[in-house]
This record gives structure tokens, sequence and C-alpha cells, in this order.
């Protein structure tokens, strides 16, 4: 598959504080260091920065420095959204700036994989880079060996530098995709046109939330504001999961479900709406096609009885959620990312989507169903777009399937892919199938990474430069679900060695071009700020209310009109309405109507479902490595239920193996009756000095959808399943 930048570009872009710690009377453990690089200026001054972890929050942050040292970090107040704080994550930045295990400057290994590292220069390094795609360039006449693969590790735009370097050193290979959340954008992009949700703040106006599978007093912690607002005025919370999480703790209402079977408790609650009439028929009639053929499937394929059975939810208790849900307006639903993980992912967004459209809560201020948006993400992205070099061989870019990475880097051909470029991403931790990847990374000639830390990934690679954090480099940032921007300033200057992206894409076109004229188009000097400035046209500035870019200085500013997501009716779909029946998705293969598809089910050999959402501490493989972290959750765990743990005669605290057939880990077992019998849950994090990785035991197995507005189906994260162990 060829994938054109314009493509490209769109999957790219889909592409409490903690006791004791990061707070001002932290006595940080770098008192050394702190004299290294301050200033010699007992200056103090609060910059502003944002953070561009794969967040919910995307924070606007005001970090103090004094004497060039990063004291601490806290929550702008500015931004309406944040309201002041940061999460447990955000407190301990300082540590992620100064802790001692950072990459302070660029180093060979010599021998991939055998911790053999040395020290080099940053122009030794370039050198040996640029060599190597010379090299490469000559034997196979085009650059499509050599392979990026970046996402979610730095969301800041200016980031995008790392796919403007490949830009302009010709055509390349591209990783695709995006593992997190693919299928629900496709879902919501066949009933809606595209992803667009509420402003979350809106939340605090809903008489009734339903929290789908998503978890956001862990993993979107300022929602959780809105929605207490909320049931301060009187609304009803109710949270639906396989998992009894944090979040549900603060619920009216837990209901338990069996993984994947959403969309059956969808199509069983639309049943109810259906028989009971409590469907808004005048909005179906002037906002939406196909809710006939919608309702014909539903009152000849669904009963009260086949939703229980298939998802372990009594028929009374779908009743009243049904007859809640469609009487209580307005009615929000949260839909979550982890659901849609599923071969039936998609199909199961789109019949909650379907339940909103029902009850006419889409476009209702405090109500739709709310998912993300990227309306918000309309930069220039100048850093990430530059041409390849006159002659370059080749029209486009070649797509590699990001969500089955090592499978389609070892099988691709004419050619061949011979060199890695991986940069905010932990591809050895964080995809599935570890044992392959691994192979994969070994059999390329050349890898380069980029990154803070030693991790598994860099473990394996031939180069590593050293990166500069959200501290030290200019940039802007937004988010997926707020509707703030914020400046991203630089607070302190970059530590050690490190650098940028565009100043490594800049540093590597100068080496470029002078071991071969007109090699790299991309510019070889240019002021960092500046580059900022160039991100913004005059759409987005209008957007966001800003006379100029700068106007950022003062403060985060928020996206107006888009307060309430399809309030105007103005879907993007073909045919301008919201589409219960889509010809678009039928064309990528799906049923046109949000019908149930059935659910990966376990076998005799792996019994138990094995889900892995995010931990608490760390957002994927960041954060939790930090020793701060680790001294408050110090090893992994597997959680099982008390009665499964019984069946296999195991006991708290046992070592325990969980295994498939591509691999195994081995954890320590968590007895609690969070979770359901028949399904264990392990967290998908690392630990810096275990050999801990869910990963070994996840297959590549494709979600249902993804593939129209990314360019590749998601995966079925949660579709894994496993046998466990006493050791
Ligand atoms: S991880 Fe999320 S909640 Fe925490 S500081 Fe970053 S954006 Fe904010």
């Amino acid at each position: 598959m060829n994938v054109k930048r314009r493509t490209f570009l769109k999957g790219a872009a889909v592409t409490g504080a903690l006791i004791g710690l990061g707070s001002t009377q932290t006595e940080f453990p770098f008192q050394g260091l702190m004299k290294a690089q301050g200033s010699g200026e007992s200056k103090k001054a609060v910059f502003q920065n944002a953070c561009p972890r794969n967040c919910y929050d995307t924070c606007s942050m005001l970090t103090t420095v004094e004497d060039g040292v990063i004291q601490f970090v806290e929550g702008n107040p500015q931004n309406t959204y944040t309201n002041g704080t940061v999460c447990v994550k955000g407190n301990v930045y300082p540590r992620t700036v100064y802790s001692p295990d950072r990459i302070k400057y660029p180093m060979r290994q010599k021998g991939r994989g055998t911790g053999n590292w040395e020290r080099i220069s940053w122009d030794e390094a370039y050198t040996e880079i640029a060599e190597n795609i010379l090299k490469i360039k000559k034997e196979y006449g085009s650059t499509l060996p050599i392979c990026l693969n970046k996402y979610s590790g730095n969301f800041e735009i200016m980031h995008y530098g790392i796919e403007g370097t490949m830009s302009s050193l010709g055509y390349t290979s591209r990783a695709t995709g995006t593992p997190c959340w693919p299928a629900g954008i496709d879902a919501q992009t066949f009933d809606f046109g595209t992803i667009v949700n509420s402003d979350p703040e809106q939340m605090a106006k809903s008489k009734y939330i339903i929290l789908w599978g998503v978890n956001p007093a862990w993993t979107g912690v300022h929602s959780m504001n809105f929605i207490e607002q909320a049931k301060a005025n009187g609304a009803k919370v109710v949270v639906i999961d396989p998992i009894l999480t944090n979040t549900a703790g603060k619920a009216h209402e837990f209901i338990q479900i069996k993984s994947s079977t959403d969309g059956a408790l969808a199509l069983g609650m639309a049943k109810y709406i259906l028989d009971n009439e409590l469907y808004d028929g005048q909005w179906l009639a002037n906002n939406s096609i196909g809710y006939k053929e919608f309702f014909g499937y539903v009152k000849n394929n669904i009963t009260l009885e086949w939703a229980a059975e298939k998802t372990g939810v009594r028929v009374e208790v779908i009743e009243t959620l049904a007859r809640e849900y469609a009487t209580t307006k307005p009615a929000n639903i949260w839909i979550g990312y982890g659901m849609q993980r599923h071969t039936n992912g998609g199909q199961n967004v789109r019949a909650i989507d379907a339940l909103a459209a029902i009850t006419g809560n889409v476009g209702l201020e405090g109500g739709g169903a709310n998912y993300a948006q990227l309306d918000s993400w309309g930069f220039n992205y100048h850093a990430m777009v530059h041409p390849a070099p006159e002659g370059s061989e080749g029209e486009a870019d070649r797509a590699v399937n990001m969500n089955n990475f090592a499978a389609d880097v070892l099988a691709a051909q004419d050619p061949p892919i011979k060199m890695l470029w991986i940069a905010g991403r932990n591809p050895v931790q964080q995809d599935p199938e570890t044992t392959l990847i691994k192979k994969a990374f070994r059999e390329m000639d050349f890898v380069v990474t980029v990154d803070l830390y030693m991790n598994k990934t860099v473990e394996l690679s031939d180069i590593v430069l050293p990166a500069t954090t959200p501290f030290e480099t200019p940039g802007v940032n937004v988010s997926y679900w707020h509707y703030w921007m914020t400046l991203n300033e630089r607070a302190i200057k970059p530590l050690h060695e490190t650098k940028s992206d565009v100043e490594i894409a800049m540093g590597l076109s100068a080496k470029m071009n002078e071991l071969e004229s007109g090699s790299c188009t991309y510019p070889t000097s240019g002021d960092l700020e500046e580059w900022v400035g160039k991100e913004f046209n005059d759409t987005i500035l209008e957007q966001f209310g800003l006379e100029k870019w700068e106007d950022l200085k003062n403060g985060p500013a928020k996206m107006k009109n888009k307060e309430v997501a399809w309030k105007d009716g103005d879907f993007r779909t073909p045919s301008k309405k919201y589409e219960l029946y889509s010809e678009e998705a039928e064309k990528f293969g799906h049923h046109p109507l949000p019908v149930y598809v059935e659910e990966m089910k376990s076998t005799e050999e792996f019994p138990y479902r094995c889900i892995t959402p995010h931990w608490k501490l760390s957002i994927h493989s960041q954060f939790q490595d930090l020793d701060w972290m680790e001294a408050i959750s110090d090893k992994p765990f597997v959680e099982m239920h008390p009665d499964l743990a019984k069946r296999n005669n195991i006991n708290e605290g046992d070592l325990v193996k969980v295994y498939n057939e591509i691999g195994y880990v081995t954890v320590q077992a968590k007895l609690t009756k969070t979770v359901q019998v028949e399904e264990v849950v392990m967290y998908e994090t690392w630990y810096k000095n275990l050999n801990y990785n869910v990963n070994y035991t996840v297959k590549a197995i494709p979600a249902d959808m993804g593939k129209k507005a990314t360019g590749m189906p998601g995966i079925a994260f949660h579709d894994n399943f496993v046998n466990i162990e006493k050791v």
C-alpha cells in the first residue's frame, strides 16, 4: 500500500497530587546538577508548558524556574478544563527532566543488544546516520528501505519534525495507523462523518451520564470535576465496564458487562426504547437516514433475554438503564477507547452511537455520544511536510501496518526494509508479539532511536539520540478531548546534549547535504520559536480567537463555538445526515447498520480473557519507570477473581505464569473481586529493571475497523486469551 503525504498526515494526527512528591516542598536529590545547570542568576520566572503525553487532558501547566532550574510544575488555572491542577504524572515532571537515567548524549552500541554503549559526538552520530542513509539509497535506488515508526510519546506539534526528516530524504516506509483508538474513529466517522465530541466541561450540565468503558479517575482526571459537578446538580452517573474501576467506585450505579459485548447491551437498550416508544422520531426524521432499517433490524433480531445472556447483565437492569437513559435529558455517553479494542469494537461503538441518535441526544447541550475530537488540530504542520529531494525515486511513501509492525517489516519486499528510525515510541515494549518485534529489530541493518531514557527499544538500537523534554524546547499543544490550546515555552536550557526533533532534522540535513549535495530538503537552520509561529494559519487563529499566535504567551486559548458537538446538525457524512445506515461502512466491508458482530471467545486451551488497560501511574511505557513512581508501585501483578484463583490453587501473592501460544509473563497474583471470574487483568506498563511486558502474550489481532480514517485497522488488544498456573 502506498501512502500519500496528505493521507499519512491525517493518520499521524489521529493520530491529586502525589503525597510528598513534586510539590513546592520537594527536596530534589540532584543538587549538584542544579548548580551545574544554573544560569548564575537567582531570577525566578514562571513559564507556560503543556503536557504532550497521550492523555485526554493535555494539561496547561505553569513551571516555576529559579536559577535556571525547575522548582515545580502546577496546573494553569487559566485553562478551565485543567483548572489549576495536574495529575500525579504531571507532578513528577521535575524528576522526568532531572532523572539520573536520562540519555545525556548521542551513543553508539557496539553490537545491538549487548549494552556496550559508547559516547559519540553529534557530528559522529549525524555522519554515521547520513552515511547509512546514502548507502541504502545507493544500493536500493530509493529511500523506501528506511522505515519510520513514530507515534504518541509526544503529541506536541513541533515533534512532527521527525516526519519532516523522513519526507525531506525522499519516499520512505512509514508505520501507519494508530494502536489506540481507530476502530472507534471509523465507527463515528460512519455515523457522524468524523469524530467531534462536545466540550467535556459540558458534562456538568448532563442529567444522566453513562461512562461506557472509560476510567477517567485514572486516565482523564480533570473530567471527573465536571462529572462531580453534574452529580451535585442531581445527575445520575452509571459506569459500564468489565472491571470495577475507581471511576465505578464514584458512580451511582456500576454495571459489570462481559468484555466485548457492549454492542449487545446497546442493542438490548434500543429494543426496549423502541418497544416502549421512547425514541425521538422527530429528531430521527429531520437529522438521520436509515432509522427505519435500524428499527427493523432491532425488532426482528434483538430480545432483551438475548442481550442479557450475551452481556451478563440482567433483563431488569437493561430495562431500567434504557428507560432512564431515554427519558432523562440531556443524557451523555462517554465512550472509552478500551471497549473498541475488539474484533467487533467498531460495531459496538456504532450501536452505542445509535442510542444517542434514537433518543435525540445528539447535538444536545450536556448530551451526545462523546469519543474524541480532532477539530482543534488545524495547524500547518510546517515542521512535518517537506518535499522529497528532486529526482527521488517513487511517488509516495510506503505504508507499513503499525499494528502488525514486526510481521509487515519482515515481509516487506522490493525493496526490503533495512533501517528503522524510532521516535516517540517504544515498540519493543508496547507492540503486540514482543518476540517477533525483537526479531524484526535484530534483522535490520541499522536502527536509530530518539528518546529520553534507555528502554527496551533503545536496547535494540545502534544509535540513540538524546531528546529534549517539553520544558527544554518550544512548541504548541492541543488535545484530542478538550478544546484548549497551550503554548509550550522553553523554560530551561536543554540539559546535557539533548536536542528536539526539529533540531535533529536540521542537523541531519546539514550533514546529508555536506556528504551529498541536494540529498535532503529539510532546512539546516532556523529559530525554534519562529518554527512554532509557522504552524499557525488564519483559520486556526480565528477558531481560537487569536489575533496572532504570540497572544498565547498570555495564556492558553479555547476554541470558539465548539461547546456542543453536532448542534448545527452539519454532519460530515456523504448524506450530510447522521447515518444509521452507512453505505460507506458497507464499502469498507462492514454491515451498513450497527448490528451485533459476535465477540471473540476463549478456547479450552486458553480459557481466560486477558485485559491489559492503562496503569494509573503511567501512560503506556512512560512515567512508571521513574524511580519515584517505582517507589510507590514496585512490581507488576495480575488481578484475578478469588474464585478463579481457588480453581487454580493460587493464593494472594503467589507467583503465577500467565501464558498462551506466543509467550508468557510471570507475575504476582493479586486476588480481587473487581474483575470477573473468567477474565484476568495485567497493566500495560514497564519497570526499569524488570523484564515485565504484557505484550509477550498479546497477539496482533486486527480490530474490525480503523482502515478508513487511519489507514489501518486497530488492534483487538482485549481479545487476548491466556491460561494461568502457579509457578
Ligand atoms: S498525564 Fe494527563 S492529567 Fe497528567 S499532567 Fe499530563 S496531561 Fe495532565
